[in-house]
């Protein structure tokens, strides 16, 4: 999940996605829950911390 108020759209869970689950949509990082392995890598790039893994 990805709290949208908190994401400035560094772009940084994108390039580190390994399954490439991650889009900037309207300005913000989404995820497709259908792609997402949850590996967590991208709540820990966050450097905002603004993405929480919910298994
Ligand atoms: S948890 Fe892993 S697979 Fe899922 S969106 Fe984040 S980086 Fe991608
Ligand atoms: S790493 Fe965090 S702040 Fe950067 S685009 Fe992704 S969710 Fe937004």
């Amino acid at each position: 999940m990805v709290d949208e108020k908190k994401c400035i759209t560094c772009g940084s869970c994108m390039s580190i996605c390994p399954v490439g689950a991650i889009k900037i949509v309207n300005g913000k990082a989404k995820i497709d829950p259908k792609k997402c392995i949850k590996c967590g890598s991208c709540a820990q790039f966050c450097p905002v911390s603004a993405i929480e893994i919910k298994k």
